[in-house]
């Protein structure tokens, strides 16, 4: 795609206005910008004069936790420090919430690399933790932060979009009751001998049902193995083909995703509006930068066409709570489609569009986003609570991208 001189100096510009200092458009740049021109209305143009306004944020005492337990047990942890809740005007009321979750994790060997995860609710009331993050499902997701002799090590696993919990997909622990759950951790590099130090560690929107919001993770205590490494096991799988119905699907879901992913860029390039504060929480310079680079990044693998598809749908990622899609982060040529990708709408919240958004976010080289939380509530109360997950949370980058033209 030619670029024209007025489309280069709409790149430079845009590219002004968080104080970055490009001395040129990038490749991408150059084929985007004329796409972009096309996206932005004179009307949202005229917005740009009022986005200031929306940058006030309101930070209100009476939504502040009622309470400040850190809640300690032995070495096991689950931390809930008081945080203040940023609230903007769609913010949910959490008022009614006096929930101070109170779970103790254990984590224990069962020989080799498997572990063993014990659930105890010490509070008084029953705890929802959503199923795809207690171990042993059958799902592998990375659950665990591990290092070995000091050094983190990388989980090498399959990510995997879901549709948003409810209350069905949560497994409910009454108080005093304990459940324990054996999981691996083979997903996890283990080419090399060596002391091997792991936790459990989720995000509280990841495991709890109806969270305190908090930054804090919820883990257990550390485990110490010593473990022969395994070399080097390169995760390959076979291609599974795909027809060509599928095939055609696939293409019109990474037109649309450029589409989405042009206007994403042309907004965050402009725009400190309450779009923003939805889904990446406070607006701030250097976040709103990693969103845009991110957003540059999947818009160059969806509109060079550098991922293709496998249809595999009986993959065990597949099997766990109507998952749509998956990939390897570190192999961007690959998503992995369920059977239920090819049931979504083409467009909007959950559609096969953002799920290529949200996939293709994943990959080490784009946005290398994590899964903190799924679905548009938990995404919500994220932006508010941890805006530094929310701006690496690939369901955020999905419901940003989709959030209606017009919002802002
Ligand atoms: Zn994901």
């Amino acid at each position: 795609m030619q670029s024209s001189p007025s489309d280069m100096a709409d790149c430079m510009t845009s590219r002004v206005w968080f104080g970055r200092t490009w001395n040129r458009c990038s490749k991408s740049d150059l084929s985007r910008s004329a796409l972009i021109t096309s996206y932005i209305t004179p009307k949202q143009k005229g917005a740009v004069r009022s986005t200031k306004v929306f940058m006030v944020i309101h930070v209100s005492a009476s939504k502040q936790r009622r309470n400040n337990p850190t809640v300690a047990f032995g070495g096991l942890i689950f931390s809930a420090m008081a945080t203040s809740l940023v609230g903007c005007e769609s913010s949910p009321d959490f008022e009614g919430s006096d929930r101070n979750a109170e779970l103790e994790i254990e984590l224990s060997s069962r020989g080799d690399t498997q572990v063993a995860v014990t659930f105890t609710n010490d509070s008084d009331r029953e705890l929802g933790l959503l199923g795809r993050y207690v171990p042993g499902k059958g799902n592998s997701l990375p659950m665990f932060e591990i290092t070995r002799d000091g050094l983190p090590v990388a989980y090498e696993g399959p990510i995997v979009r879901f549709r948003a919990p409810d209350e069905e997909d949560y497994v409910w622990l009454g108080a005093g009751e304990s459940m324990t759950a054996v999981g691996s951790i083979e997903d996890y590099d283990l080419t090399a001998s060596g002391f091997y130090t792991i936790r459990y560690a989720v995000a509280p929107t990841q495991l709890l049902f109806d969270h305190e919001p908090t930054m804090e993770t919820v883990t257990s205590q550390e485990l110490t193995l010593e473990l022969a490494g395994r070399g080097s096991q390169p995760r390959v799988r076979p291609r599974a083909i795909c027809s060509s119905t599928r095939l055609n699907t696939f293409a019109q879901a990474l037109d649309d995703g450029v589409d989405y992913a042009n206007n994403a860029i042309g907004y965050l390039d402009q725009f400190a509006g309450p779009r923003y504060v939805r889904w990446f929480g406070t607006w701030n310079s250097s976040r709103a930068v990693q969103t845009v680079e991110g957003f540059e990044e999947v818009w160059a693998d969806l509109f060079y066409q550098t991922v293709t598809p496998d249809c595999d749908t009986t993959s065990t990622s597949c099997t766990v709570d109507d998952a749509y899609a998956w990939v390897y982060a570190s192999d961007s040529s690959t998503v992995y489609l369920c059977e239920s990708f090819w049931a979504l709408p083409r467009l909007g919240e959950y559609s096969r569009a953002d799920t290529m958004i949200h996939e293709v976010s994943h990959f080490d080289n784009t946005a290398n986003t994590s899964d903190w939380a799924y679905g548009q509530a938990a995404c919500e109360t994220l932006a508010q609570s941890d805006p530094v997950r929310a701006v690496t949370n690939a369901d955020s980058f999905a419901f940003f991208a989709v959030n209606a033209l017009g919002e802002f």
